[in-house]
């Protein structure tokens, strides 16, 4: 760990170098001619195809992405949590075509690597020089005895922001004064590694106001999670005696729900539930199995300098769905990889050598209204993964004065605005 000062130097430091940082200005930047296709317009893909049209307006970029709204997961703890409103979530993507990405509102269901073709949901084949896959998660329906797709329509996930989102909050909102809340997180690796806690923090603050009888369990798959010290110390100072986590070692591995009932067991207990959230392993997006790119995890083997994907020449992987080494599964990481990915595209559709890339994420935590704390490292290749730069890694201080938690709160409100800005405004 390193103090807090030195931390924001070596960020500062980094941030010169990453290729969000130097990107050319279109004016001077030369027309290559590609075709690009970016499947997915979150945090990776719109990002990419923005900041390719920018490298490179000469690019043709087009982005396939199945939904009109993108509705963001940062911040979505807060909208469970009745601290903010669903809409301030959403964005469209008015601005990226303005700026010359084509936008196709559509799912694409097939990839041909060899002839370099993406089918789309109503069947147009479209050709590319380069594909980038930026899908996100699929949740594995699959893995978790009880929880089917129709059982999250009980035990909701909110793990892709937007309807489940919702339906947490209004559950959160009927259940009685008094009543058990469960949130399940999965084993490692997973979207956002501290979500799952700063969203018990944040239902905890929930409770504590409104429903103070109330109790909350996380039943982990894990023994230790990110921030954890953190969020430990938040509990103690805020919650005491409303959350309790349960972890793998001490029996907290969730191996059966059900919907039905309203129970949720792990080897040694049978939980009666007011609300159950239920996070299930995950994987990357359906497409990336379906173009070849994903291995026998689920997820999705890259080259660190290009996240060209070691298993289909021309097909690029990013965000979630790709294996990033020690990188985290953040929207901070999917925006960094995608400035890096852009770059290295239009050097390789130039014939030209990509640089080697530094990477920043910057993962935010809040614990309650005004209190928030982060974790914060740069990356760089190394044997063929992505490593941390040594020294760069940093959390907040523990023990730290109300006014630190409190600026952070301010600088976290700050990231996502200035990022969501970057992708959409
Ligand atoms: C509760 C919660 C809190 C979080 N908080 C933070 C935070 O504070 N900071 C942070 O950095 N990260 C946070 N994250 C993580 C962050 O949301 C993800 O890491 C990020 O969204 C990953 O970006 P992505 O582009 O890979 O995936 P997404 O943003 O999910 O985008 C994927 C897109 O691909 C589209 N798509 C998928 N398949 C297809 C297809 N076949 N055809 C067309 N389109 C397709 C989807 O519709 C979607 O729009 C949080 C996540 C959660 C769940």
């Amino acid at each position: 760990m390193i103090r807090s000062q030195s931390r924001r130097d070596v960020l500062k430091g980094a941030a010169a170098t990453a290729a969000g940082a130097t990107l050319p200005t279109p004016a001077l930047a030369q027309a290559s001619g590609g075709r690009v296709i970016v499947v997915g317009g979150g945090f990776a893909g719109a990002s990419c195809a923005r900041a390719l049209r920018r490298l490179d307006p000469g690019t043709a970029v087009t982005l396939v992405e199945t939904s009109q709204t993108f509705t963001a997961c940062p911040f979505s703890n807060e909208v469970i949590a009745g601290l903010r409103d669903l809409k301030a979530q959403e964005f469209d993507y008015k601005n990226l075509r303005a700026e010359g990405v084509v936008v196709a509102f559509t799912s694409a269901t097939a990839v041909d690597p060899q002839a370099r073709m993406v089918t789309l949901g109503n069947g147009d084949r479209l050709r590319y020089d380069r594909l980038v896959l930026a899908p996100g998660v699929d949740l594995r329906f699959d893995a978790l005895p009880g929880y089917t797709e129709a059982a999250a329509e009980r035990m909701p996930n909110a793990w892709k922001a937007g309807e489940q989102t919702a339906l947490l909050r209004r559950q959160l909102e009927a259940m009685p004064d008094g009543g058990l809340v469960v949130i399940a997180p999965p084993a490692n690796p997973y979207r956002c590694p501290p979500g799952p806690y700063e969203r018990a923090s944040l239902i905890a603050y929930y409770l504590k106001t409104k429903k103070p009888k109330s109790k909350l369990i996380i039943l982990d798959a894990k023994d230790q999670f990110s921030k954890q010290r953190l969020f430990q110390d938040a509990w103690n100072e805020l919650y005491p005696g409303l959350v309790e986590w349960v972890p793998l070692s001490m029996g907290g591995k969730v191996t059966k729900v059900d919907p039905a009932a309203m129970t949720v067991e792990t080897d040694f207990n049978k939980f009666t539930v007011a609300v159950a959230n239920i996070l299930p392993p995950q994987r990357a997006g359906r497409i990336a199995a379906l173009a070849g790119v994903a291995d026998r995890t689920g997820w999705c083997p890259i080259d660190p300098i290009t996240f060209e994907s070691t298993l289909q020449p021309y097909i690029h992987v990013i965000g979630d769905a790709c294996i990033a080494g020690a990188m985290p599964k953040s929207g901070f990481s999917a925006n960094a990889q995608a400035k890096v990915c852009a770059a290295a595209l239009v050097k390789l559709m130039r014939g030209e050598k990509p640089d080697e890339p530094r990477l920043i994420n910057t993962c935010y935590s809040i614990a309650a209204p005004g209190y928030g704390f982060s974790v914060a490292a740069v990356y760089h290749p190394a044997n063929g993964q992505l490593v941390e730069v040594p020294g760069s890694a940093g959390t907040s201080p523990v023990n730290a004065a109300r006014s630190v938690r409190e600026q952070e709160a301010k600088l976290a409100d700050g990231w996502f605005n200035t990022i969501t800005g970057e992708m959409f405004g």
